[in-house]
């Protein structure tokens, strides 16, 4: 009998992942995973299991299924053919140029990947919204889809929720998944039903929501967004504590508690970073301009305008912490990928931050557990348009977090590794050009402890030494 064949378009952080959940889950079902990039390709096919993201935990999961009922493939057209179903987790970030640039989310890829499903596909398909895409699109998919004529195609909106860094978790244990699909049509339900059977090999049923598409599809622009503003309106307050003595985490666990509010995501820090919460509250604030709603586009705005302000403030505090100047100053920059756990360095304060204090002509020593140099050089690389020539005068990336300490006048923590918890502060002390400050960007270091070693410690939203 034939097995039923699942293909996902797009073999990034969400493409990966999710194909590997849903093939360990069921192994009955035979996934393939198909990119148009040989390299991650490659990856995803690497013998010794060096894959091309880092999440804790895929790669004991992708090596338990992988040429099992698990495939990554260059061979797209194959994939689509064969399959019954059809994940599209192409990337969608914000336009770079034309209309609505800046704002509005770049379907592009999208739209490749519509086009080349209507060009193979001869028998019945049902396509996936995996990708975060703007309300209607699989309106705009369905005619794409549709006007080839050869065969039927079910939509179905299934925007995926996980969080980098715990991303095999929240797959294994989703708070919900959500399938939007257009009620009315007899076979589009039908093909929900199938995929709320697959989902139900491991999801309790009463987590897995059926929705219309433009409610599925507007929830999870939504849900970024919430989570953003929750970041922002944190970040706000420790503007609030620094400027009046109030202490941030004092604040946010006296808030928090307040059931109706909630501990979590209340930690303020130099800001949000990774692919998707800027990209998708300006998707959001596109989609409230063109429908003329301009005050709620303006309030959803305001999260990534004080996300921005958030990193530069940080970064006038280090300016002004080292004497108004760090001018030929050597900087250690602890941690570069947008949080813990990943080494994804999309959107990541961290190259904010370093890209204002090379502006400035700082020297900067770099430490990241997870990002690769080559990412950390290309990253500054473009966002200083420094030659590479220059940027090794100005950069040098460490494997070692004390090598990376050693003559520095300043720590700057950027990312919330663990790791840096558990640091040898009075080894690092010793190596440091004195006064020796610290400015933890995440609030995670001992501070109190530092500060009896003879640190000049910044926190956020904390009290100010006077
Ligand atoms: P990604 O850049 O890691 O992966 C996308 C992949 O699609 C890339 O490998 C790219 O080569 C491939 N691709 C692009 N065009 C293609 C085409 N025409 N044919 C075949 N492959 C193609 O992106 P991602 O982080 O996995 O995000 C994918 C989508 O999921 C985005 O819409 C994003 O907003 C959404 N999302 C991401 C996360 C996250 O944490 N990264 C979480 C939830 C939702």
């Amino acid at each position: 009998m034939k097995r039923y064949q699942i293909c996902c378009i797009g073999a990034g952080y969400v493409g990966g992942p999710t194909m590997s959940m849903i093939a360990y889950q069921c192994p009955h079902i035979d996934v393939t995973v198909v990119d148009i990039s040989q390299a991650r390709i490659d990856s995803w096919n690497s013998p010794s299991g060096d894959l091309p993201i880092y999440e804790p935990g895929l790669r004991e999961l992708v090596l338990s299924v992988r040429d099992r009922n698990l495939f990554f493939s260059m061979e797209l057209d194959e994939a689509i053919e064969n399959a019954d179903m059809i994940f599209v987790a192409v990337n969608t970030p914000t336009k770079m140029s034309g209309l609505g640039a800046g704002r509005a989310a770049d379907l592009t890829r999208w739209e490749l990947s519509a086009r080349r499903i209507a060009a193979v596909a001869t028998t019945p398909k049902i396509v996936v919204e995996k990708s975060t895409v703007p309300i209607r699109t699989a309106e705009a998919i369905a005619s794409v889809l549709t006007a080839s004529g050869r065969t039927h195609f079910s939509i179905l909106s299934n925007p995926e929720f996980l969080a980098e860094g715990t991303a095999i978790q929240d797959l294994q244990n989703p708070d919900r998944v959500l399938i939007g699909t257009n009620t009315e049509d007899p076979c589009s339900v039908e093909a929900m039903n199938v995929l709320v059977d697959i989902y139900s090999h491991w999801v309790p049923r009463n987590r897995i929501l059926t929705t219309n598409v433009w409610s599925s599809e507007l929830s999870k622009l939504v849900a970024n967004s919430c989570l953003a503003q929750r970041v922002s309106t944190i970040n706000a307050v420790s503007e609030i504590c620094e400027a009046t003595g109030a202490d941030i985490d004092e604040v946010a666990n006296a808030v928090g508690l307040d059931k109706r509010i909630g501990v979590k995501f209340l930690k303020a820090s130099i800001g949000f970073g990774g692919s998707c919460f800027q990209k998708d509250i300006l998707s959001l604030v596109y989609l409230c301009e063109s429908l003329g709603l301009d005050e709620v586009a303006e309030y959803f705005y305001w999260i990534v305008k004080l996300n921005d302000h958030q990193k530069e403030r940080f970064v006038f505090r280090i300016i002004h912490g080292l004497f108004n100047t760090v001018t030929g100053k050597r900087i250690t920059i602890l941690g570069f990928a947008f949080k813990k756990d990943t080494g994804d360095t999309r959107e990541s304060s961290a190259i904010e931050v370093c890209r204002r204090l090379l502006h400035e002509n700082a020297i900067l020593s770099i430490y990241d557990p997870k990002v690769q140099s080559s990412q950390i050089l290309s990253d500054l690389g473009h966002c200083t348009r420094l030659d590479p020539l220059e940027l090794n005068q100005h950069v040098s990336i460490y494997a070692d977090p004390y090598e990376a300490c050693n003559q520095s006048h300043a720590l700057v923590v950027c990312t919330e590794w663990d790791l840096f918890k558990e640091l040898d502060f009075e080894r690092i002390y010793c190596q440091m050009e004195k006064p020796a400050f610290a400015f933890d960007g995440r609030n995670i270091l001992p501070h109190e402890r530092m500060k009896s070693l003879g640190f000049v410690v910044y926190g956020i939203g904390k009290p100010l030494d006077k």
